[in-house]
């Protein structure tokens, strides 16, 4: 078989009982598109049977299905990432392997694509998460799309499609903590949206707990803006200039009143509030200089102990 045209994506962490299920639905929406495609897996350093599993798979359909095997858990956008400087099509799908992103929306992304956008995003109708999921994340949503430049209904819905040369970019950036689908809009000339199905998670439970979701917003924020940075400047001229009215005040009071000794516990709450934005603003640069120091480290980004695929030429 030659080069397909459709490429698809799936990280797998711990996906045990969801893969039968997402595989034959994968398999039989890709069939009905007519189109030749592959699928390539990356196992993420699961502890369960997702790696047999997909080795099976790569056997029952050997030129259709690649088998990337990470060498422990390097997360779920090196995992794409990995698939990424392996993919042959012409377009790329990237989905979860939860079944939340439904194989049959595929074909959505697909015409987006063919009617000309070079990237695809899906946004999720009626989002099937925990409450605090969707609440938690339509704040960020918002945080997002005033910290940096990226205008995207839905950061987290993974079922996007992208052009290669997109991918290819993606790819050749090379960064260690990232966020493929902001990565993606930035290099993007002609990015479309499209509304796709949500499920809620077939089985097992999600792979992200509060402290990741943090982290992984943090590599967005950071990764793609320096306004944290800069609104801590702003804020320190801010204070300064106040403070030195409140000099000037505080002196011209005392050559006409004379000393003062009261509000005491209100310049300490004062100080207080400051010294907490302070140590706050050290951490965000803290943030960044963390990213540097992963960056400039230039350690592999993933580990890949064995592919298991058959290519021709
Ligand atoms: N995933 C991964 N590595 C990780 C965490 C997650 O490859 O370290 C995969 C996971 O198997 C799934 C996708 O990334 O296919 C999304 O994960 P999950 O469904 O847990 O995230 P949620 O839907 O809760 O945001
Ligand atoms: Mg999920």
């Amino acid at each position: 078989m030659a080069k397909p045209y459709v490429s698809v994506v799936i990280p797998v962490y711990n996906e045990q009982d969801n893969l039968e299920t997402l595989f034959s639905r994968l398999t039989a929406a890709m069939d009905r598109t007519g189109k030749t495609w592959e699928v390539l897996f990356t196992n993420d350093g699961s502890r369960d049977r997702s790696g047999e599993m997909l080795k099976e798979f790569h056997k029952r359909r050997p030129k259709q299905v690649r088998v990337i095997d990470f060498n422990g858990n390097f997360g779920q956008h090196m995992a794409i990432m990995a698939a990424f400087e392996r993919v042959r099509g012409d377009v790329i799908v990237t989905l979860d392997a939860d079944l939340q992103n439904p194989p049959e929306e595929i074909p959505k992304l697909l015409a987006a694509i063919e009617a000309g956008h070079d990237s695809v995003g899906g946004y999720r109708k009626n989002r099937q998460d925990t409450f605090f999921r969707k609440y938690a994340s339509r704040i960020i949503n918002g945080i997002r799309a005033k910290v940096t430049r990226i205008q995207m209904r839905d950061q987290g819905c993974m079922l996007r499609a992208y052009r290669k040369s997109i991918v290819e970019a993606i790819v050749a950036s090379g960064e260690t903590s990232t966020f493929i689908p902001a990565l993606a809009y930035s290099y993007s000339a002609d990015p479309a949206e499209v509304e796709v199905e949500h499920a809620a998670r077939s089985a097992g439970e999600s792979k992200y707990r509060l402290y990741d979701l943090v982290r992984l917003n943090f590599d967005l924020m950071t990764g793609f803006s320096v306004v944290p940075l800069q609104v801590f400047t702003v804020f320190g001229i801010v204070v300064a200039v106040l403070s030195l009215l409140f000099v000037v005040f505080l002196l011209v009071r005392r050559l006409i009143v004379g000393p003062e000794a009261e509000g005491v516990f209100t310049l300490f709450a004062i100080l207080y509030f400051l010294v907490g934005i302070a140590i706050m603003g050290l951490g965000i640069i803290g943030e960044y200089i963390g990213r540097i120091y992963k960056e400039v480290r230039r350690r592999p980004r993933f580990v890949v102990r064995a592919v298991h695929e058959v290519l021709d030429e």
